[in-house]
Formats: C-alpha cells, sequence, structure tokens
C-alpha cells in the first residue's frame, strides 16, 4: 500500500498544530510547530485560516485528518463512503472506521509511540489479535477483540498515556480488550468530523 514518506514534521507545519506524528519528539522543545509557527514553503507566512474560505476549511480539516491517521486520499475517502452508506450520524460513523483500524488500536492500546511506529510493528507480525498474529495494519477490529503484543518484554509502553474509555487494560496477561465502539465525546484528536463530511457532500 502506497504511504507519505516525506517529513512528517512538515504536515504539521502546513496544518498550524500538532498532529503527533513523531511519538516523543512531539512533546519535545524539539517540536517543528512549537519551534517554528510558519506554514513551510515560501509563502508559509501570508498563508492565514483568518482569510480562508468555507471549502478551504473544510478541505483543511480533510487534510489533517487524513494526516494523523496517516492515510492517503484514496484510502480515506473510501472510508468516508462506507460511513456515508451506514446508518446513523455519518461523522460518528467515519471516526469508528478510523479507530478501528488496527493500527489506531496498537496506538490507543500504548503499544506504539505514533501510528506509523504502530503500522510498522504490526507489517512485522508483532501484534496478535484474539491469538492469532495478523499483519494488516488497515484491518478492522470489533468490540470484543483483545489485542496482545507478541512478545510483550521487547515492548516498551508509551510513557504518561492514558487508556480511553472504549478499552480496558489487563495488566497480568498483558493485552487490551476492546469493549466498545467509540462515540464522538471519545474522540481526543482535535477534528471537526462535520466540516470533512461537508467536504465530501459539497
Ligand atoms: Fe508534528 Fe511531532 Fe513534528 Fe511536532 S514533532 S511537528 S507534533 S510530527
Amino acid at each position: 500500500m502506497a504511504r507519505y514518506i516525506g517529513p512528517k514534521c512538515r504536515l504539521c507545519r502546513r496544518e498550524g498544530e500538532k498532529l503527533y506524528l513523531k511519538g516523543a519528539r512531539c512533546e519535545s522543545e524539539k517540536c517543528a510547530v512549537t519551534k517554528k509557527r510558519q506554514s513551510p514553503g515560501m509563502h508559509g507566512n501570508s498563508r492565514s485560516r483568518n482569510r480562508i474560505s468555507p471549502y478551504g476549511l473544510q478541505f483543511r480539516e480533510k487534510q489533517k485528518a487524513k494526516r494523523i491517521y496517516g492515510l492517503l486520499e484514496k484510502q480515506f475517502g473510501s472510508y468516508v463512503n462506507v460511513a456515508m452508506k451506514s446508518k446513523g450520524v455519518t461523522g460518528q460513523q467515519l471516526m469508528q472506521k478510523l479507530e478501528t483500524r488496527f493500527d489506531n488500536m496498537v496506538y490507543r492500546s500504548g503499544f506504539a509511540v505514533s501510528r506509523g511506529q504502530a503500522r510498522q510493528l504490526i507489517r512485522i507480525g508483532r501484534f496478535m489479535v484474539n491469538n492469532k498474529v495478523y499483519n494488516s495494519p488497515s484491518m478492522e477490529l470489533r468490540a470484543g477483540d483483545i489485542i496482545k503484543p507478541v512478545e510483550f518484554d521487547k515492548l516498551q509502553l508509551r510513557e504518561g498515556f492514558l487508556l480511553p474509555d472504549w478499552l480496558s487494560a489487563n495488566i497480568k496477561d498483558k493485552f487490551v480488550k476492546f469493549e466498545r465502539l467509540p462515540k464522538i465525546d471519545d474522540l481526543s484528536e482535535n477534528i471537526n468530523l462535520q466540516l470533512i463530511v461537508e467536504f465530501y457532500t459539497r
């Protein structure tokens, strides 16, 4: 599957906020957004969200969400299509599709410092779902699934992370359980799902 391999900090600078794509560095003073608030490129300083059109706002919100979850245009668009065809609130359906990806669940469980690292670890077979190794980061997990590292001792839990309410941890047996589907209120990222839906329905 194709993926973006350019500089990650550039993506955050373009969105003007931290997207937490690089693990520990994102919390440090070295973070490019903390150091340099200007957008990348020659005209970075002249770009301003204050002058942005409604279409521009929707477009930027879509770009931001895509970058947070590490997806390309086509993948992201297909999640939106599925969400639109599903019963229920489209924004919430989209958020559930994104959050229940295997790579996101590994990240949310605290086993990886970023979704990018989670993807790498999954590809080399470091995680099991219901006691079976899977190496597809995009696999969709379901409520009740158990995520377990193959070798827990070789992994370090992300420092200071908080397990979301919709997951539970079993410290003794070293696994995380997917308890229930997340709701919009559970989303910790600063994403306006309504703007994204408006972008695709314009
Ligand atoms: Fe984004 Fe992290 Fe780079 Fe900061 S350090 S700009 S949050 S990827």
